[in-house]
């Protein structure tokens, strides 16, 4: 065998190697996804309307093309043995887990409506968490809920990016009435104008608020190449983990984006949970890496909140 011809076996060897992959990846994941979620998360930082999130479902579409250039390409090549595994592990959690961003005074929508519909103000959390508590809900970290620790009762408070405001106004609220959370950090993003220094974030870690992490800029994961989403997601892990003593488990995905490419990275990197911004309970049918949220927005009353909730004391 020749130089050149050496070369083309290793190319067609590759080439086909490459087109079974990816055929295998898009059986798995129509097998795993046969539902496509539809997500409207605007960008909380950039403060623009973003695209819906492409979901893996709608990725392994993207592959169809390839699936039929590969059966016919590779109908007399060799058969592929190579197997390709994506094991992601099922949600423990069952609960509604809500999702906030800042807490404080609404700025002026005509101004910054996309700011407007992220904040809510202080008194309107507050009556939430005693309708809540009327309600017979008790809260829960995302860590906890997802160790299996979760009750019927079970109810899991989120607050993305570290905005000072969580500190200033949500805690003292959470404090006063016994309430835990969790809050997903962009470590980058620690100590400027607006967020939370990393002295702050300790105290709430050790008076029982779950940190979790939600990348080190903020990124779009949908679009990072594959090295940068693995560096923003362990970066981020393991910054946190240094100043807090104590492991980062909860994930969150910045603005609900993610591609299965994503799913497969989470395989590997410590975290046991990440939630999105899919509407929905969380339960046993999804799975830890694609948790639903109910995003509380300024427009929630707390008659439509405890319609979505559904009650737990009048069941009992
Ligand atoms: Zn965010």
């Amino acid at each position: 065998m020749n130089k050149t011809t050496r070369y083309i076996t290793i190319f067609l060897a590759a080439f086909v190697l490459g087109l079974g992959l990816g055929l295998m990846v898009k059986q798995y994941v129509l097998a795993r996804y046969p539902v496509s979620h539809a997500t409207s998360e605007v960008q909380s930082l950039g403060r623009i309307v973003g695209p819906p999130a492409p979901t893996p479902a709608a990725e392994a579409e993207k592959l169809l093309p390839l699936r039929d250039a590969a059966s016919q390409d590779t109908q007399s090549g060799p058969s592929i043995t190579t197997t390709f595994s994506l094991d992601l592990p099922q949600s423990k959690v069952n609960a509604w887990i809500l999702m906030y961003h800042y807490i404080g005074t609404p700025p002026d929508p005509a101004v910054d409506p996309i700011g407007y519909n992220l904040t809510i103000k202080p008194e309107t959390l507050e009556s939430q968490i005693m309708l809540l508590t009327n309600l017979g809900y008790q809260p829960i970290t995302m860590h906890d809920a997802d160790a299996g620790k979760g009750t019927a009762n079970s109810i899991v408070l989120t607050f993305d990016d570290g905005y000072e405001d969580f500190y200033t106004n949500a805690w003292p609220i959470l404090k006063q009435h016994n309430w835990v959370a969790t809050i997903y950090v962009i470590t980058g993003k620690v100590g400027k104008p607006g967020y939370m220094t990393w002295d702050q974030i300790r105290e709430l870690h050790d008076n029982g608020i779950e940190i979790g992490a939600h990348t080190v800029n903020h990124i779009d994961l949908a679009t990072a190449t594959p090295e940068r989403q693995s560096q923003e997601i362990t970066q981020s892990k393991a910054s946190l983990e240094r100043v807090l003593g104590s492991s980062v488990t909860s994930f969150a995905y910045p603005s609900g984006r993610y591609v299965l490419l994503t799913l497969l990275l989470f395989q590997s990197t410590g975290f046991t949970s990440a939630v999105t911004t899919h509407p929905g309970k969380a339960s046993s049918s999804y799975n830890a890496y694609e948790l639903p949220r109910l995003r509380i927005s300024p427009q929630l009353t707390l008659v439509q909140l405890e319609k979505e909730v559904k009650p737990i004391k009048s069941g009992i």
